[in-house]
């Protein structure tokens, strides 16, 4: 490995892995089975600090990074992925995000309870007709005295029914398209909300995911994030945080595959011998660890890079496009080394493999960041402008 960790750094590593290994691995098959959102766990982690490393002590952050984010997310994406999850709703998605554009009581009244997980975030830009296509949210906020008034609905949400608070964006001005849109902090309390569960879902099902409905929803101005109309500015600045967070999470979820792998390919026995013996299964765990690993590398490169302050989005396309589907072709090739067993839910193999899918789509899917990737290598869109 290339990149040299601090003290501090290989410390929450290593908690992280600890806990994962403790705390996570006896829990995470029967929380998924019974669709249980593990509460007690998310706080756990957030009062252990693995949600503050990319934000500064003042505000209850480590100030360790967005590399240290990076592998605390990794070690936890091995063994769950509904509890990668949190890595965005409570820091990249809401915290770094209020931090990035908000003004001093917003981040003093929300960042440091988000962190600590005594509050939920959510991140709200998902609508049933705008998926890829942002811009083509319908949700609606008129400024009304010394209110926002909030319609419309937001759908594919994590954390929607259990969130105390979200980044919810809508138009201010849908005349003017992406310079109409607004971002706003939204406490889920509030009068006018209604949340019901999204369909169900493959995996990640210890995860809440649901829709969200605005009926003429008072929002404060002061809840206003940053300036009207600069919502498209924050959604793809936010996106560029939390992609490092999917990125390192694909790459968590690989690992916890190859380690499966590697285990049973030494245990198993066909013809007479461990199957890891064999000449095909061999090339089949080359392939997963060597493309792991330069996934990995992407992906410290681009926590790196972040914490250099370097701008990096075509960076961040490639590590979240690369590590996202090596995670689907290391899910293929653990599940073909366990055979029958990778199918069966006696080993974690078929929850990763379902874990390991969602990377594709969440983020911006594979295709969007190889549009950014050629459309800069073209000169047709610059990604770092
Ligand atoms: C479990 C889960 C949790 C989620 N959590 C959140 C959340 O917390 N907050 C939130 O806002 N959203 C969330 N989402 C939504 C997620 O961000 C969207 O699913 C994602 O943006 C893709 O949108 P879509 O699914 O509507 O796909 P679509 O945009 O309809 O895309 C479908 C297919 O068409 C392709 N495609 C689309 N446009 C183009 C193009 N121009 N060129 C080439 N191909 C294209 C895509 O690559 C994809 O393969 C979540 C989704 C899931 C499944």
């Amino acid at each position: 490995m290339s990149f040299e960790f601090s003290d501090e750094v290989r410390a929450i590593q290593d908690m992280a892995a600890k806990f994962a290994q403790k705390e996570i691995l006896p829990t995470v098959a029967q929380a998924e089975k019974n669709h249980e959102f593990q509460r007690d766990l998310v706080r756990k982690m957030g009062e252990l600090g693995f949600y503050g490393c990319p934000l500064p002590e003042e505000y209850g952050g480590s100030g360790l990074g967005f590399l240290a984010h990076a592998v605390v997310t990794e070690e936890i994406s091995k063994v769950s992925g509904s509890l990668r999850a949190p890595f965005n709703m409570q820091t990249m998605g809401t915290a770094r995000e209020i931090y990035q554009y908000g003004n001093e009581a917003q981040k003093k009244k929300y960042i440091p309870r988000i962190l600590s997980a005594e509050l939920l975030g959510c991140i709200g830009i998902t609508e049933p007709n705008a998926g890829s296509d942002v811009g083509a949210i319908k949700t609606k906020a008129f400024k009304k005295g010394d209110f926002y008034i909030l319609t419309g609905s937001k759908n594919w949400i994590t954390y929607a029914q259990v969130a105390d608070v979200g980044i919810l964006y809508a138009y201010t001005n849908p005349a003017v398209r992406y310079k109409g849109l607004s971002a706003f902090i939204v406490e889920m309390k509030w009068a006018g909300i209604k949340t019901g569960p999204s369909a169900e879902k493959l995996g990640w099902n210890a995860c809440p995911t649901g829709e969200i409905f605005f009926e003429d929803v008072q929002v404060p101005a002061e809840n206003l994030l940053g300036e009207e109309g600069r919502g498209f500015e924050y959604v793809m600045g936010s996106l560029d945080n939390t992609r490092l967070t999917a990125a390192a999470g694909a790459v968590g979820v690989s690992q916890g595959l190859i380690d499966e792998a590697v285990n049973y390919a030494k245990a198993r026995e066909q013809f007479g011998k461990p199957i890891g013996q064999y000449q095909m299964v061999q090339e089949e765990l080359a392939r997963m660890i060597v493309e792991t690993e330069a996934a990995r590398l992407l992906t410290y490169r681009c926590g790196w890079q972040k914490d250099k302050g370097v701008r990096n989005t075509l960076e961040t396309s490639m590590a979240k496009y690369y590590a996202c589907d090596v995670a689907s072709r290391v899910a293929d090739g653990a599940l073909r080394i366990l055979g029958a067993y990778g199918y069966s839910t006696e080993y974690p193999v078929e929850r990763l493999f379902r874990d390991a899918k969602l990377y594709q789509i969440l983020e911006g899917s594979a295709n969007i960041h190889k549009m950014i990737i050629a459309n800069d290598a073209l000169g047709y869109r610059k990604a770092n402008r």
